[in-house]
């Protein structure tokens, strides 16, 4: 479905990514496991169309993917991006409706908006408060309720757990198995290599800007150079 191929990225003259490739299979969550500054979020900026790359493609369904951010999600494609960046002034069913600016079909909008209230009734509940005033989680929650306002069938996901409790971690891993279970495809970026092995079908290793290493999540779990640089003592002792 995704086919992400040799992209090399620069911010002037720092090499962020030196020819990246990958690719994601309908149904599919692929998780993209690195360190802090190993490029995650440069790679889903720039499928996103948010950066330009030096070289190299993405494709989409077999097609080259317009480099304009608001055809991509046109194309499908809708980015949960890191820190969530909701509008703090606007209430949370403004930033909602934000998700579906792009679309016209107002009767499917509105089912979506009540789909997007069953999965996360605590927004139902503050649907009328100012989105800033929201504590970090129900912030993360009204990010992914913003993604699946775009109707995207493809789902990129940046850090979604980041800075967030740890029950509400588990929760938020629980949202995207559920994604899935919908029908989307997800590419997750994820610091928390430990939950992100355990909901993805395959992970990609990204370091300094290049895939070191790819397999299935449970085969990486597995991996003892991932456990030692990624998993720390949570997997030592056999687990
Ligand atoms: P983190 O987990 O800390 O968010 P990351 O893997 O998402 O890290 P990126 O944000 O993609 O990493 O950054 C990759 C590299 O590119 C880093 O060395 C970073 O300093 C650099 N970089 C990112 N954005 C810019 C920018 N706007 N200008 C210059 N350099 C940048």
């Amino acid at each position: 479905m995704l086919e992400v191929q040799n992209l090399h990225v620069a911010y002037g003259g720092i090499r962020a990514l030196k020819g990246v490739s990958l690719s994601v299979q309908k149904g599919e969550i692929v998780t993209i496991i690195g360190a802090n500054g190993a490029g995650k979020s440069t790679l889903l900026n720039t499928i996103s169309g948010f950066l330009k790359p030096v070289r190299g493609s993405v494709l989409y369904n077999g097609s080259a993917l317009p480099r304009r951010p608001d055809l991509i999600v046109k194309s499908g494609i809708c980015h949960v991006p890191e820190g969530r960046l909701i509008f703090a002034n606007l209430s949370v069913q403004d930033n909602l409706m934000l998700g579906a600016y792009l679309r016209n079909d107002k009767k499917a909008i509105q089912a979506d908006l009540e789909k997007v209230f069953a999965i996360f009734p605590r927004l139902k509940e503050r649907e009328e408060q100012r989105a800033g005033t929201l504590s970090g989680g129900e912030q993360q929650m009204l990010a992914m309720g913003r993604a699946l306002m775009t109707n995207g069938e493809f789902i990129l996901m940046d850090e979604p757990s980041l800075g967030l409790a740890p029950l509400l971690v588990q929760t938020v891993f629980e949202i995207i198995e559920r994604f899935r279970s919908m029908g989307k495809t997800i590419l997750l970026v994820e610091q928390n290599a430990f939950k992100a092995l355990q909901v993805a079908d395959r992970a990609y290793i990204l370091e300094q800007g290049k895939i070191v290493k790819e397999g299935s999540a449970r085969e990486l779990a597995r991996d003892p150079a991932v456990k030692e640089a990624y998993l720390g003592s949570r997997s030592r002792g056999g687990g």
